[in-house]
């Protein structure tokens, strides 16, 4: 992937496939121009789908979160990854279902609307055993799903994220839960979520979207699912990966177009002009040449244009096996303006 050059993403795509957290809000806290970006590009016609690895909590309970930081969610735009968990119990039980939940509200809420009766023990017989993270969720039910799944019930995880960033640092994610129980049946669930392609193009069939862009923070899961889903992505600075980060990502996780923050979404793209290992826009310019990037300007209070000519240098360089750990130290000081 390069960066590529746009009009205005509000207009040139018909639906934009949020992220949540680090793009629409951190943990409760709003972001800076969210709400009145989402504001804009809905005004402007383009359609909204939040897209969440989140299983705890419900649509309704997420839309109420996301229209408290004026942005104008409607429940029906959330998808979750606890929607794409029972979408895909779907493909492997039959309806109506007994179905044991490790999990919380959010995961009950998706299954019951899909048409399965939700248990808890592992003597109601259930056919599949799901899996979303919920806070609550312990040894005691964790061991009713093993009990289940040792009996023949059909394993589903929502997501496999490893780690559940929080403010003191990573906790234990949905998918070392589900290792867990993996450890202890054998069994290999089969799981959705991003970074998976499929909830990407769920997630635009559910507000009927033809050709919608990815917002994401992340580049693991929400870029890298992009780019595998064949979609174009927007990164934006307002979350866990940082300037560094995009400049050094791998090729599967490389965004089409860079912003500070969602206020990105509702203008023109311009991508640097590339010749040899050089990268020009607006001005500035930046290569590596045998190892060694040097840039138009100073690389701590870069301009959005000086930003997009460094990640397109590195990435040529990093493609002709340029060594990354002497890219991340001579990025150190990259941050935008
Ligand atoms: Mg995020």
């Amino acid at each position: 992937m390069t960066l590529k050059s746009s009009g205005q993403l509000s207009q040139a795509y018909d639906a934009a496939i949020y992220d949540l957290d680090g793009v629409c809000y951190r943990g409760n806290e709003p972001i800076d121009h969210a709400g009145e970006a989402i504001t804009a590009a809905v005004d402007s016609g383009q359609k909204a789908v939040y897209l969440t690895n989140n299983a705890a909590r419900t649509p309704a309970s997420i839309g109420e979160h996301l229209r408290s930081l004026d942005i104008p969610a409607q429940d029906s735009e959330v998808y979750t990854a606890a929607m794409a968990g029972a979408e895909l119990a779907t493909e492997h039980i039959p309806a109506g279902s007994k179905v044991l939940v490790i999990g919380g509200e959010g995961l009950v809420w998706a299954l019951e609307q899909r048409g399965f009766t939700v248990v808890n023990s592992a003597d109601d017989d259930p056919a599949a055993v799901v899996q979303g993270f919920h806070p609550t969720v312990g040894w005691q039910v964790m061991s009713e799903g093993a009990l289940a799944i040792n009996k023949g019930a059909v394993f589903i995880a929502t997501n496999l994220d490893a780690s559940l960033p929080q403010e003191r640092g990573f906790m234990l994610g949905n998918g070392a839960l589900v290792k867990a129980i993996e450890h202890a049946t054998g069994v290999v669930p089969f799981a959705t979520g991003k970074p998976l392609p499929k909830v990407f193009q769920q997630a635009a069939e559910s507000i009927s979207a033809v050709t919608p862009i990815a917002v994401g923070d992340r580049l693991n899961t929400d870029i890298r699912g992009a780019v595998a889903a064949g979609l174009d992505s927007l990164h934006v600075l307002t979350g866990v990966n940082d300037a560094r980060d995009v400049a050094l990502a791998v090729p599967e996780e490389r965004p089409t177009y860079l912003a500070k923050n969602l206020l990105g979404l509702n203008e023109e793209h311009a991508a640097p002009s590339v010749t040899g290992n050089r990268a020009e826009l607006g001005g500035e310019w930046a290569e590596v040449t045998d190892g060694t990037l040097s840039a138009s300007n100073a690389l701590n209070g870069a301009s959005m244009d000086l930003y997009r000519c460094v990640v397109a240098a590195c990435w040529i360089a990093l493609d002709e096996g340029a060594d990354r750990d002497s890219l991340f130290t001579q990025l150190a000081e990259l941050q935008v303006n």
